[in-house]
């Protein structure tokens, strides 16, 4: 059998880990072609000696395993259009891989997408790029996996509505006076899935959760009204997608994200894993629940800001961005993080993504505004703490 070649960016990172944990699972089907990463040059270094790319990226040019590395994020661009890359696995956080991303679409690369940004931010731009070109963009979002093996061969004129199934995070039940006061350790502490930083903050917020909604519309082509997010603390159905007869097919395993990550290398094939059997007599109870969006108003906001379109999601997703790193600083509290992000929202005047410039500006736009705000806020906190103890 002919391996496909893959490109892996962010290959140090959550994701990127158990791309390669995977790869390594299906050497006989895939290949390592080039690996890119930021600043984890130790594990980087053990990656190239393990996977032995031809092509190796960082974010500087000190040699990793004797090899001399092409500078991100330029060199992501080389990394993800190589003429041996089949797959294109994008797993960097942020904006680093956008580029480069448009670039193998444009080259014909199938995308497997790990990093929400790319769709949530320019997938007015990215969607339309990848059908002009005929490439598959393979999602390896746990929900987006469920729903896209959920619908299978389905028109997908006979969807009634898709339903995003979200944990709760680490305070489904909290209070808002307990939310006021999480540290980080508590929001870092996700009850069912282990993940990096950012996404498991953005869990705690349910941020995450609406940030996948924008990515549903985007991957889905659904209108904002049909889709649906529903608590599931126990993380084993993974959404679900309802059709017109009512119908409803559900996606199920272990919170495992080496099948999601498999399951977009292999598509369309189900091959053995690396993950255990789902036992449900043993895990005995599934339960659903509304959520509440007076606790959890990240779900509101970031719907709007899809429904309004343009660069409002570029803004929400940098906001967030800002406002969970300041979060992580202890400049800020667990619920501030999405009252800048709302504020930062309110002050935007959006425009349409008709390119990638667009959206760097209000990329730029958002973070400036939010630091501000977050600057601010600490300014104010600290004025009303002197006043109490004067
Ligand atoms: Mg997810």
């Amino acid at each position: 059998m002919t391996q496909l070649g893959i490109a892996v960016l962010g290959s140090t990172g959550s994701v990127g880990t158990q791309t390669l944990a995977v790869i390594d699972h299906l050497s006989d089907r895939f290949r390592v072609v080039s690996l890119a990463a930021g600043t984890n040059t130790a594990l980087l270094a053990d990656q190239v000696r393990r996977f032995n790319p031809q092509i190796v990226v960082a974010k500087s040019l000190e040699p990793i395993a004797d090899r001399r590395p092409l500078l991100s994020p330029t060199g992501l661009i080389d990394a993800a259009t190589h003429p041996d890359v089949d797959i294109v696995v994008v797993a960097t956080s942020g904006h680093d891989a956008i580029v480069a991303t448009c670039k193998a679409i444009e080259a014909g690369k199938t995308i497997a997408l790990a990093n929400k940004e790319t769709i949530v931010c320019a997938g007015d731009y990215i969607v339309p790029l990848a059908r002009t070109h005929g490439v598959e963009i393979r999602t390896m979002d746990s929900e987006h996996s469920a729903i896209w093996q959920s619908i299978g061969n389905a028109d997908p004129a006979s969807i009634a509505r898709l339903i995003l199934t979200a944990s709760g995070g680490p305070f489904r039940s909290a209070s808002m006076a307990d939310l006021a006061n999480v540290t980080l350790a508590q929001a870092m502490a996700h009850p069912t899935w282990s993940m990096g930083a950012k996404i498991t903050i953005d869990s705690a917020t349910l941020m995450n959760k609406g940030l996948e909604i924008i990515e549903a519309h985007h991957l889905f082509d659904m209108d904002y009204e049909k889709i649906d997010v529903i608590l599931h603390p126990q993380s084993i159905v993974h959404s679900m997608v309802e059709f017109l007869d009512f119908s409803t097919i559900a996606q199920l395993g272990l919170p495992d994200m080496r099948l999601p990550i498999q399951y977009a290398l292999t598509f369309p094939d189900h091959l053995p894993s690396l993950s255990r059997p789902l036992n449900l007599v043993e895990i005995g109870t599934l339960t659903f629940e509304q959520p509440d969006e007076t606790r959890f108003p990240a779900l509101r906001i970031a719907r709007q800001a899809g429904v309004s379109g343009g660069t409002y999601p570029t803004v929400l997703s940098a906001a967030d961005d800002v406002a969970v790193g300041a979060f992580a600083d202890g400049r800020i509290g667990f619920l501030d993080i999405v009252a800048v992000v709302e504020e930062t929202i309110q002050r935007h005047e959006s425009h349409a993504v008709t390119n990638l410039e667009v959206m760097a500006e209000a990329d730029a736009w958002a973070r400036q505004t939010a630091q501000r705000l977050v600057q601010r806020g600490t300014r104010s906190s600290r004025t009303a703490a002197s006043q109490v103890s004067s």
